[in-house]
């Protein structure tokens, strides 16, 4: 049986993807209202992968039968202005969830619950490359500045991107 406090903090996590979700779509829209396809589909793939994440830690409570409980998503920002300005938002985003994946990763070892520890190792290396895509953009944007021609190279490059469902984040139980 999950511990209470394991409970708890779980279900805050399940926020936080979903407004991470919430944020990169928000983000997605507004890229697509300015003419910027190929970040609006890069946006709209984390969208997605935002969702398997919340999804995936929903199975997991399920699977050790532990209360889902889904909370009220926080306002998202809706205008951006600037793909730098956009990606360095992802970024902080980014670093407060691997913040709490980190706490959610020690209380685990505190509550002596290991199949926690097990689950949370996939999300501890997947922040490691959420932070590193969003710093490697930035640093794409960074030396682009303001050069329409590489904003314009860099959409063509980001519309490639494509969605791959997630293991673990189906219908809780298949
Ligand atoms: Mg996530």
């Amino acid at each position: 049986m999950l511990s209470p406090k394991l409970e708890e903090a779980i279900n805050a996590q399940i926020n936080a993807e979903f407004w991470s979700a919430y944020l990169s779509l928000s983000m997605s829209a507004d890229f697509a209202a300015k003419g910027n396809p190929g970040f609006a589909n890069w946006m709209h793939v984390q969208f997605k992968e935002e969702q398997d994440h919340a999804l995936k830690f929903i199975n997991f409570l399920v699977s050790r039968s532990a209360k889902v409980k889904l909370q009220p998503l926080a306002e998202v920002k809706s205008s951006w202005t600037s793909p730098l300005e956009a990606f360095e938002e992802t970024l902080a985003h980014e670093k407060k969830v691997t913040k709490m994946i980190n706490d959610l990763y020690a209380l685990a070892v505190k509550e002596e619950d290991y199949a926690t520890q097990s689950m949370l190792k996939w999300f501890i290396d997947e922040q490691v490359e959420e932070e590193e895509t969003a710093q490697g953009l930035i640093d794409s944007l960074k030396m682009i500045s303001n050069n329409g021609f590489g904003i314009y190279m860099l959409d063509k490059e980001l519309a490639n991107r494509t969605y791959t469902p997630l293991a673990g984040a189906t219908v809780a139980g298949k």
